[in-house]
């Protein structure tokens, strides 16, 4: 079977050995010393001030809008993963969708501004598959218009832009660690922001809003994570370089195999350093899609639909038309990437998809 990922599972005797600290110490969770290390590791690795570990990243989507204390309207984009819509709705406010680019399959910065009215607090945009959103433009917006900034980094962790984190962007950038994603602690994720006093804000929303035993600083609600998964973490920090090397090689070897096809790919950056987190492909039409993923679960390969529907069809929202999404939603998939995945893995794959078009 080859699903679309595999979480990465570092040697077991590393794992263990962090387990035995965790037992000597007998500090399973609340802010231990291995969440602390965590913090620091990851800060160093991607060059940035400031990271909180937090318990997935759902929660820290909605503590980014509770620390920001945004209300009202929020612009976002129709094409990302539910939590990106549901934090917001979860949080009391009303995700405004605006369309995206056909070329980076992020928000459409064009066409922000029409959106905005005067219950606008804030942008919440996705860096789709790890393609950085137009951070400049949207700054410019938001500074213009008073509004605040957040970018669900979920598919980001390690990508730069400028040679610089891409982190480093918006007032907040959230990011994901569940087991799917590129780096992992099984589940986990967190917030970065270079503003010092909306960090200090977020790490007491995480705990409750405790200040000491007796007594609260605020509102706040349980974003912990654990000593076992800063543990997991901490194994897959120091591989995750060779990780993202061997994807790149496979990705590479999928563009070259799939390059005499009609596919198209969302347009890459150049000033851009990628993590090669996913393997989209967007198809000429949905029927092909579907021969195509019919054909690949036949043969026990199961790629994924990355992201259908998109978020204005959620039950619990009202959108306005967003055609790009629509149409880019139904023709999108992600092929199996993988550390493990072979080459002979993705030539197989790749032989599959390119019988639909020679037999249909
Ligand atoms: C995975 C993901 C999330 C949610 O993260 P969890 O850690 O699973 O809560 C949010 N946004 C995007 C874009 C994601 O891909």
């Amino acid at each position: 079977m080859i699903p679309v990922t595999k979480p990465y599972l570092p040697p077991f005797s590393e794992y263990q050995e962090y387990l035995e600290g965790i037992w000597k110490r007998q500090w399973l969770t609340n802010n231990g010393p291995l969440v602390n290390e965590l913090e620091l590791k990851i800060s160093e690795y991607l060059g940035v001030e400031n990271f909180l570990f937090l318990g997935n990243g759902t929660i820290a989507l909605q503590i980014a809008i509770k620390a920001l204390d945004l209300k009202g309207e929020i612009i976002t984009t129709p094409f990302s993963y539910v939590a990106t819509t549901s934090s917001i709705v979860w949080e009391g406010c009303t995700p405004v969708f605006v369309d995206i680019d056909p070329n980076t399959l992020n928000i459409d910065a064009k066409k922000i501004e029409e959106a905005i009215t005067e219950r606008t607090t804030a942008i919440l945009a996705t860096h789709v598959y790890g393609n950085p959103c137009d951070v400049e433009e949207i700054q410019k917006i938001a500074s213009r218009n008073k509004l605040k900034v957040i970018y669900d980094g979920a598919h980001s962790f390690g990508v730069t832009y400028k040679r610089k984190s891409l982190f480093e962007f918006g007032d907040i950038t959230t990011v994901s660690f569940h087991a799917t994603k590129l780096f992992h602690t099984v589940e986990g994720g967190g917030v970065f922001s270079s503003d010092h006093s909306l960090i200090q804000k977020m790490a007491y929303q995480r705990n409750f809003g405790h200040d000491g035993p007796e007594a609260f600083q605020g509102l706040g609600i349980n974003g912990k994570n654990s000593e076992f998964h800063a543990a997991m973490g901490l194994t897959n920090l120091k591989v995750l370089p060779k990780i993202i090397q061997k994807r790149k090689e496979l990705s590479k070897y999928y563009n070259e195999r799939l390059a005499d096809l009609n596919l198209s790919r969302p347009l890459q950056n150049s000033q851009v350093e990628y993590n090669y987190g996913y393997y989209p492909v967007i198809f000429p039409s949905e029927e092909q899609l579907m021969k195509c993923v019919k054909k690949l679960n036949r043969s026990e390969i199961y790629p994924r639909r990355y992201f259908y529907p998109s978020l204005d069809q959620l039950p619990y929202v009202h959108s306005k038309p967003v055609p790009v999404t629509e149409s880019i939603a139904k023709r999108v998939l992600c092929l199996p990437l993988y550390y493990e995945l072979s080459f002979e893995e993705v030539d197989l794959i790749c032989r599959l998809i390119k019988s639909v078009w020679m037999h249909g």
